[in-house]
C-alpha cells in the first residue's frame, strides 16, 4: 500500500515522497507472503470495483510500471475463483451473485452437473451449486508487484528510507512531520499509515482508533502426481481453499485457535494441515489423497476487527493526515487501485481510480459497518 501509494504520488503528481520502512528485508510484511490472487466474487461493491480496477490495471502493468525500457513480470494468470457451497452456504452465494452481477462481474453460478463436465477432477459429493469467475480473476506475482511500485516510484523521484515512524508532530489539525524511533524528523505536508497489521499504535498517536490486528495465517505448499485441468483458485465449503502454484498447488484455511494476535509466524499448524485440511482437500478431489506437502508459509492477515475490509481516506479529526490499512487478506490486489485514489486525494486533484469514499475510516465513529461476506 506504501509503494503503491508512492508511486501515484509521484509518477502521476509529481509530489515528493518518503515512505519509511522499518524493515527493508520485508520478512514479516504481508505484502511478502501473500497469496497474491484476485478476485471480483466480494459482497460489497466498493471491492468489486477495486478489484475490477487492479485487474485492468495488472493486465497493463508492463506499460504502467516500466523503468527505462525494463516491464515488470507479474506473472498473472487469470484461471478464476470457484466458490463451492452446500445446501447452507447457497442462498449466500447466490446473493453475492446478484450484487456482482450488477457490478458487471463476469461470474457464472454452476450447478453439480456443470461443475463435472467442467472439472472432471472434483468431488461435487454434498454440493447444491458453485459461482464461478468467468473471466478477470486468478493470481499474480505480489512481491512482483511490490518491487515493481517501488522501482517505478523510486524512478520518478521518490525515497525509500529505513526508520520506525513512532510519532508525530502537528499543529492545529495538520501533521508537520513523522517521528523516527531513533530521533530522527521527517518534515511532511501530508502522511499515510500504510503499516499494516501494526497500523493500529499510528492510529493512536493521532487519538484516531484503527481496530487493526495481526492474525496468522498457514498457506502450505503440496505435489501432486495427478494434474488438475483448467483448475481455479477453489473454496471448499469447509473453508478451505487451494489454487495452482507453479507445478504443484497451495492452500489454506482459518486456522483453529484465532484468538491470539501476532501468533509467531515461524509457528506452523501442520498437526492442522493432517486433521483437517488434508481430509477436506481429499474429499474433494480424490487425486489429493497422494499430496505430498513439500513447505510451508505463514503470514499476517491485517484484520480490521470492525468490519473486515480496508480502511482508505483522511482520519478524522486530520487535514492531512490518512490512511491506507486493515485490508483483512483482500489488500494485494486492491493496492493498485487505493494507491491511484488515495493519491489523487492527497494531491487535491479530480479522482482518479474507483470511488474510495466507502472505505473511510469515518465509519468507525459512526458506528458504520461495511460487512464483506466473502472473507477467505
Ligand atoms: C497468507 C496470506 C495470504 C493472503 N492472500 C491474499 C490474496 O490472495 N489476495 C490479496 O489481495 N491479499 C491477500 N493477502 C492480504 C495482503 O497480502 C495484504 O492485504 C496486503 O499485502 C497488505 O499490504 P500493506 O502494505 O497494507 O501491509 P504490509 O505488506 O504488511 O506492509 C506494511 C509495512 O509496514 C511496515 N511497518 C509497520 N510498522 C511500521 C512503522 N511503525 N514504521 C515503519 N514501517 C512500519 C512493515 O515492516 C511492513 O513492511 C494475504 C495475506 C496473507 C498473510
Amino acid at each position: 500500500m506504501g509503494a503503491a501509494t508512492a508511486c501515484f504520488l509521484a509518477r502521476d503528481h509529481g509530489l515528493p515522497v518518503t515512505v519509511l520502512e522499518r524493515d527493508p528485508s520485508y520478512a514479516r510484511a504481508a505484502s511478502a507472503l501473500s497469496a497474491s490472487s484476485i478476485r471480483q466474487q466480494f459482497s460489497q461493491p466498493v471491492n468489486i470495483a477495486l478489484s475490477q480496477w487492479s485487474l485492468a490495471f495488472l493486465r497493463r502493468a508492463e506499460h504502467e510500471l516500466v523503468v527505462g525500457g525494463d516491464a515488470p513480470a507479474l506473472g498473472l494468470i487469470e484461471a478464476g475463483y470457484l466458490y463451492l457451497a452446500g445446501d447452507a452456504q447457497a442462498p449466500v452465494l447466490r446473493a453475492n451473485h446478484a450484487v456482482q452481477c450488477e457490478a458487471g462481474a463476469d461470474v457464472a453460478l454452476l450447478p453439480p452437473e456443470d461443475l463435472t463436465a467442467r472439472f472432471p477432477w472434483l468431488s461435487v459429493e454434498g454440493l447444491v451449486l458453485g459461482s464461478l469467475g468467468c473471466s478477470g480473476e486468478g493470481w499474480f506475482d505480489g512481491p512482483a508487484l511490490m518491487h515493481a511500485f517501488q522501482r517505478k516510484a523510486r524512478a520518478c523521484g521518490a525515497q525509500f528510507v529505513e526508520a520506525q515512524a513512532v510519532g508525530f508532530d502537528s499543529t492545529g489539525e495538520r501533521v508537520t512531520a513523522v517521528l523516527g524511533s531513533d530521533g530522527r524528523r521527517f518534515d511532511a505536508q501530508a502522511v499515510v499509515i500504510a503499516a499494516g497489521a501494526w497500523s493500529s499504535p499510528l492510529g493512536a498517536r493521532l487519538g484516531v482508533e484503527l481496530p487493526v490486528v495481526a492474525k496468522k495465517r498457514d498457506v502450505f505448499v503440496f505435489d501432486t502426481p495427478a494434474r488438475l485441468s483448467d483448475c481455479p483458485l477453489v473454496i471448499d465449503p469447509t473453508g478451505v481453499w487451494f489454487r495452482p502454484e507453479g507445478r504443484g498447488f497451495i492452500a489454506g484455511a482459518a486456522p483453529r485457535d484465532d484468538s491470539l494476535d501476532e501468533a509467531p509466524l515461524e509457528a506452523v499448524d501442520h498437526a492442522w494441515f493432517d486433521e483437517h485440511l488434508w481430509p477436506a482437500l481429499a474429499a474433494r478431489v480424490p487425486a489429493f489423497e497422494a499430496l505430498r506437502v513439500r513447505s510451508a508459509w505463514a503470514g499476517y492477515y491485517e484484520m480490521n476487527l470492525f468490519d473486515h475490509n480496508g480502511l482508505v481516506g483522511a482520519l478524522p479529526g486530520w487535514r492531512n493526515a490518512y490512511t491506507a490499512c486493515g485490508f483483512s487478506g483482500h489488500g494485494l490486489q486492491q493496492a493498485p487501485a487505493v494507491g491511484c485514489a488515495l493519491a489523487s486525494l492527497i494531491a487535491g486533484s479530480p479522482r482518479q481510480g474507483p470511488d474510495i469514499g466507502p472505505l473511510s475510516p469515518w465509519r468507525i465513529a459512526q458506528g458504520r459497518r461495511l460487512l464483506e461476506r466473502n472473507v477467505i
